[in-house]
């Protein structure tokens, strides 16, 4: 076994720690990945605070992980050592079936194994995250990364990235498609620089007038304060399309109304509470509400090129693992500028 230091959440409500455990040996279609960094999205504090349910402790969080290929198998042929590499928020799945055929891993009808707080494809041994020294993946779930970029700007898109660009491409965003991105964080910022990158007229709409400096640099060419009633009327019935990346309780009957005839809201934000849908807020505009959950390993490979081709990096505050109770703390005041970034040599 390969010995492994990381950072761990013991329970749902005490602080993050450090935790020693181990990877498997590396196998003949394994790689090993020396983990550089890795971005903390906010699903991972919504697992580790058990707000979807009850979890098994302790759990290394961690699902947008990038660093250099220290050993494969024998039977590797997509990576070697020395290359730069990422794992997202997947790490196996059954391959076999018409979902990971299609290359829609992350809906595996046989269950894909989540990168942490989940167990690998024999069903019971927990699967451990980013937020630490080094992982062992089958090659196909790795990811790769051209080089020259700063890593640390590269490890967000493993998740926030692929997050925002799977809609993006399935509802076909292009020049002149009306986006509207609510919520800045992570996701959002991602979701305004590759909507901008594709050639949309991106609004970002946030309740923070503060960040109205930000979304402009980030490529956003309008932004609005959607809880303010004057901002409101301005953007209501603009949009074709809506990422709606909040994090935290809100009434999707009210946002639906950003739509314009034919608009789709689609929910990437994961809170508890979305309220009730009213009929006529959808059939009223020919309107729809849809999800979307990160995507496939083809797709965020494509994500990877698109991103490393047109220069779209995440913008990032790069941390210690030992702080990461504080981003978390500052995560949920929404004040993200915009991923905080485990180094992840403060755990050597
Ligand atoms: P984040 O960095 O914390 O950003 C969330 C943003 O939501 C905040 O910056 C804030 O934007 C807005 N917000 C927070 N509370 C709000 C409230 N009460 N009312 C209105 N807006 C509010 O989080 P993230 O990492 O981007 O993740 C966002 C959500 O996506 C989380 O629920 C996460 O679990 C989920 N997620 C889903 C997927 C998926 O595959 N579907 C993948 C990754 C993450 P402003 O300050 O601009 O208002
Ligand atoms: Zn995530």
């Amino acid at each position: 076994m390969i010995k492994a230091k990381g950072w761990a959440a013991f329970g749902p409500s005490s602080p993050l720690g450090a935790y020693s455990f181990e990877r498997r040996e590396v196998g003949e279609r394994d790689v090993q990945i020396d983990i550089s960094h890795c971005g903390i999205c906010h699903s991972d504090l919504h697992t580790v605070r058990g707000d979807w349910g009850p979890q098994s402790y302790p759990i290394v969080p961690g699902h947008e992980i990038v660093g250099r290929v220290a050993k494969v198998g024998a039977k590797v042929d997509k990576l070697a050592v020395g290359d730069l590499a990422g794992v997202g928020c997947f790490v196996d799945s059954c391959g076999r079936c018409p979902q990971c055929e299609r290359g829609d891993e992350q809906f595996c009808e046989h269950g894909a194994s989540f990168t942490y707080a989940s167990v690998e494809q024999d069903g019971a041994t927990p699967t451990q995250g980013g937020y630490s020294t080094t992982i062992v993946v089958r090659q196909e779930y790795a990811l790769k990364i051209a080089k020259g970029q700063p890593l640390e700007r590269v490890a967000p898109l493993l998740c926030a990235g692929i997050t925002t660009y799977s809609p993006l491409r399935r509802y076909r965003v292009g020049k002149g498609t009306r986006v509207g991105v609510l919520g800045l964080g992570g996701l959002g910022h991602m979701a305004v620089k590759l909507a901008a990158a594709m050639g949309a007229e991106v609004t970002l709409l946030s309740t923070k007038p503060l960040k109205k400096a930000d979304a402009q640099r980030l490529g956003a060419h309008d932004f609005a304060v959607h809880t303010e009633e004057a901002d409101w009327q301005r953007v209501r019935g603009r949009f074709d399309l809506v990422i709606d990346t909040v994090s935290a309780a809100h009434d999707l009957d009210h946002y639906v109304d950003l739509l314009g005839v034919g608009g789709t809201l689609v929910l990437v934000g994961a809170p508890q509470d979305l309220g009730k849908i009213g009929a006529f807020s959808l059939i009223g505009k020919r309107r729809a509400i849809a999800g979307s959950l990160i995507g496939g390993i083809r797709e965020t490979q494509e994500m990877l090129d698109f991103c490393a081709q047109h220069g779209v990096l995440a913008d990032v505050e790069t941390i210690r693992a030992q702080e990461a109770d504080q981003a978390y703390a500052r995560m949920l005041r929404s004040d993200v500028r915009y991923r905080f970034v485990i180094d992840c040599d403060s755990l050597r």
